[in-house]
C-alpha cells in the first residue's frame, strides 16, 4: 500500500507518527510484528480528521492502551493511537474524560475529588475508550454503571454527536462500538459523593486481589475469554487441567487459568494456536463454546 499521501496529510495536520513500528511495544502482551504507520493525534479534532482521511482508503485500527489487543505479524495499515488524548475534568459529581484517559487515572481522580463509583476500575490497565468499548468490569462494578453519555464520531456519516447510556447498547463485555463504526471521543461519568477513606480502602483491597491472583509480572492481555453463561472460563480451563499448558512461549498462566502469558518470545500465531487448543479442549470436555475476549487484529 502506498502511504505517501497519508504521511503528507499527517505532516500537514501536525500529527506525530512512526513508520514501521513494532506493534509488540504497543500492547501489554508484547507480541506482534510491524505496522506500516502508527499515528498519535493529541486532540479529538485531529483524531476525527485522520479517521475521515483514512476511512475507505486505508486499513486502520483504533488502539488505546493495547491491554486487550494483539496484532498479526505484519499490519499493512495505520494504527491510530488515542493515548495522547487524555484530559480529565470535573463538573460537580461528574467526571468528563477523553477517550485516552487511563481507567486507573480516572479512578484516582474520582477518589481525590471524594467521588465513589469507579473504585472497581482501579488497576484495570486500559483507557476509558477501551473500557467503554469492552464494557470493562471488575469486582461487581462495570463501566456501563457510571457512564452518563458519550461523545462519538460516526465514521460513515462523518459527524459528531452524543449518545446517552441507554443508546450505547451495553451488555456483558460489549457495547454499540463493537458493532457500529463509531469512535468514542469522550464520556461523562456520573459518580456519587463518598467518603474518601472508604473509597481508598476499596481501591486498595481490589488492587491487593489483583496482585495476589493475576500474573502481573509477566506480559499478558487480561482475561483471554469472556465468561460463559453461569460459569468462569478460568474455572473450566483449570478443571480441564490446562494450567501451565504452552505453545512455544505462549502459556496458560499457572497463577490464573483465564490469562495467557508471554514468557518471552511468543508470536501472535503461538497465541492463536493456544487459544484454538483451549477452545477445542473446553468444547470436548464440557460442551462449552468459549469466546475470545482478547482482540486479534489482522
Ligand atoms: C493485567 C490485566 C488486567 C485486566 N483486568 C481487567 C479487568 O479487571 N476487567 C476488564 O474488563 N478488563 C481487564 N483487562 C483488559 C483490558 O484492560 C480492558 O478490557 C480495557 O478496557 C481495554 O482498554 P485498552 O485501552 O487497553 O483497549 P485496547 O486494548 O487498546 O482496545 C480494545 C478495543 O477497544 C477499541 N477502542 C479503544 N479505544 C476506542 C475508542 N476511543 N473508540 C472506539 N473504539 C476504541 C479498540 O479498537 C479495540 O477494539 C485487564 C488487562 C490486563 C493486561
Amino acid at each position: 500500500m502506498d502511504f505517501g499521501s497519508l504521511i503528507t496529510y499527517l505532516d500537514n495536520c501536525n500529527i506525530k507518527y512512526d513508520i514501521n513500528e513494532n506493534t509488540a511495544l504497543l500492547v501489554s502482551i508484547r507480541v506482534g510484528g510491524l505496522a506500516s504507520i502508527v499515528a498519535y493525534p493529541d486532540t479529538i479534532e485531529k483524531l476525527c480528521r485522520i479517521i475521515k482521511f483514512v476511512n475507505n482508503k486505508f486499513k486502520y485500527f483504533i488502539l488505546a492502551n493495547g491491554t486487550n489487543t494483539y496484532f498479526c505479524d505484519s499490519f499493512d495499515g495505520i494504527i491510530i493511537s488515542t493515548k495522547n488524548i487524555n484530559n480529565i475534568k470535573l463538573d460537580k459529581n461528574e467526571i468528563i474524560a477523553e477517550c485516552g484517559a487511563s481507567l486507573t487515572g480516572c479512578a484516582v481522580y474520582a477518589y481525590e475529588e471524594g467521588l465513589s463509583g469507579l473504585e472497581f476500575a482501579y488497576g484495570i490497565p486500559g483507557t476509558l475508550g477501551g473500557g467503554i468499548y469492552m464494557n470493562a468490569s471488575a469486582f461487581g462494578g462495570k463501566i456501563s454503571d457510571v457512564i452518563k453519555e458519550c461523545l462519538v464520531y460516526d465514521v460513515d456519516k462523518e459527524s459528531i454527536y452524543t449518545l446517552c447510556n441507554k443508546n450505547l447498547n451495553f451488555s456483558d463485555k460489549c457495547s454499540i462500538f463493537v458493532k457500529e463504526k463509531l469512535i468514542i471521543l469522550k464520556a461523562v461519568l456520573t459518580l456519587d459523593k463518598g467518603i474518601k477513606a472508604d473509597i481508598n480502602k476499596k481501591m486498595k483491597t481490589y488492587m491487593q486481589k489483583r496482585i495476589s491472583t493475576q500474573p502481573l509480572d509477566i506480559p499478558n492481555a487480561g482475561s483471554a475469554f469472556k465468561r460463559p453463561k453461569g460459569d468462569y472460563a478460568s474455572r473450566l480451563i483449570d478443571e480441564a487441567g490446562l494450567k501451565g499448558y504452552n505453545v512455544g512461549d505462549a502459556q496458560i498462566s499457572k497463577k490464573h487459568a483465564g490469562f495467557i502469558v508471554n514468557n518471552g518470545s511468543a508470536s501472535s500465531s503461538d497465541i492463536n494456536k493456544l487459544i484454538k487448543y483451549i477452545k477445542n479442549e473446553i468444547k470436548n470436555k464440557f460442551n462449552v463454546n468459549l469466546e475470545e475476549e482478547i482482540i486479534y487484529v489482522e
